[in-house]
């Protein structure tokens, strides 16, 4: 699909006359952060210390979902007991020593490129990310000095976490402009999910394993293969009439 193409189909089914990006709402591991093939290791660690059979794989599809939900759902699903909050917190606090224990990853490439361009039109940058990991929200302020909003929605600010659109939403709250001027930037399924049903432009970036294909099959009006490829595309994107 061309991008012409993504913005006329959004335009049709929005029922809005015209593309007027304002908001970039953004994910954080994935986009931000290459942090996803430590966070399914730490996860598959996790499991099976509690003998709960996994996949890495599997978490890359669980991605965007918040941890005491992720939790939850392995636990039910693999040996059928229903934690309670406390109990799946705890199990989210061990996966996070494990996370810590397998040192800090890089940023996305050329993300840097992506906020400046948008911070450069006047786009304002907010983070939407259902991460609930200190280690790695902290890290944000520091290594995107800035480039970003200090509005942010993480998994602590929300009851349910992708593909709930509840996220988003509060995404769209805190920039105080119609969803339909906001734009995601997203690289999991669950995420592309929220981001459609609240409405936003919704942007996918293939930065794991997940096809382009899966990314349209959820929803996303456009899929980038890159951060370098959609940092090209953002004018047209953000100036287009
Ligand atoms: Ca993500």
């Amino acid at each position: 699909m061309t991008l012409t193409e993504a913005i006329n189909n959004f335009l049709r089914y929005s029922g809005c006359k015209e593309l007027k990006i304002t908001t970039a709402l953004i994910d954080c591991d994935g986009v931000l952060f290459d942090t996803m093939k430590n966070h399914t290791r730490a996860w598959v660690r996790l499991m099976q210390k509690n003998g709960i059979k996994c996949t890495r794989d599997e978490f890359y599809l669980y991605e965007g979902m918040t941890g005491v939900e992720i939790v939850k759902k392995k636990f039910k699903d693999g040996v059928g007991k229903n934690l309670t909050d406390d109990e799946a917190r705890a199990l989210y606090s061990v996966k996070g020593r494990y996370f810590l224990e397998l040192g800090e990853t890089g940023k996305i490439p050329h993300i840097d490129d992506v906020l400046k361009t948008l911070k450069d039109a006047g786009v304002e940058r907010i983070v939407v990310t259902g991460s609930q990991q200190p280690s790695v929200l902290n890290r944000i302020d520091k290594e995107f000095e800035g480039l970003l909003s200090e509005k942010r929605v993480t998994g602590d600010d929300v009851k349910r976490g992708k593909p709930n659109p509840e996220p988003y939403l509060k995404g769209v709250e805190l920039a105080g402009v119609p969803a339909a001027q906001c734009m995601v930037i997203e690289n999991a399924p669950l995420g592309v999910q929220a981001a459609h049903a609240a409405g936003c432009f919704t942007v996918a970036v293939t930065t794991g394993p997940i096809s382009e294909k899966e990314m349209y099959k959820a929803g996303a009006d456009i899929v980038f293969h890159d951060m370098n490829e959609l940092a090209m595309a953002l004018p047209e994107m953000i100036h287009h009439n």
